[in-house]
């Protein structure tokens, strides 16, 4: 079972090796090989989808029910100061597996590793703008 050459669906079915932090019926949490920090963890859902964009809500209700748990279970470990959670969609958006995943980052202070490295245009969004692209978003929720 699991999608064609997906590496995560590997990792699932046991063809790959991974150091897994936690498995049930809906998601695999297993370290990422490249460590930003210590107890930098994916989540994943069982069910194989690309990315948020087509995850149906019932995946995303397991996937996200569960991740608090895990979450916790990192800052039991280590008692980092706090967590990002990242996830990247589309190759243009830093993806390069495709096979959802939700990034637990623990953060340990300044200079730990992560760096969120994004710029701000406050000054070209007025309050007038900002109703007006929240309502262009809203029209399109199905
Ligand atoms: P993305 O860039 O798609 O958001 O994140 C993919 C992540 O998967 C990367 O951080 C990368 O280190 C991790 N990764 C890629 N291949 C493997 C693998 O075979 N095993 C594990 N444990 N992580 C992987
Ligand atoms: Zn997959």
């Amino acid at each position: 079972m699991g999608h064609e050459d997906c590496i995560f669906c590997k990792i699932i079915n046991g063809d790959l090796p991974s150091a897994k932090v936690y498995e049930d019926d809906y998601v695999y949490a297993f370290l990422d090989i490249s460590q930003v920090t210590k107890g930098h963890t994916l989540v994943i859902p069982k069910t194989h989808t690309k990315n948020i964009f087509e995850t149906p809500a019932e995946v995303s209700k397991e996937l996200f029910e569960r991740i608090p748990k895990v979450a916790n279970a990192i800052k039991e470990a280590y008692n980092p100061l706090g967590m990002n959670l990242l996830n990247n969609n589309g190759a243009d958006a830093e993806q390069s597996v495709f096979h959802l995943h939700i990034h637990l980052i623990p953060r340990y202070g300044e200079g730990d590793g992560y760096s969120p490295n994004w710029t701000t245009h406050t000054d070209d969004y007025t309050p007038d703008k900002l109703q007006e692209i929240a309502a262009e978003i809203n029209q399109n929720i199905k």
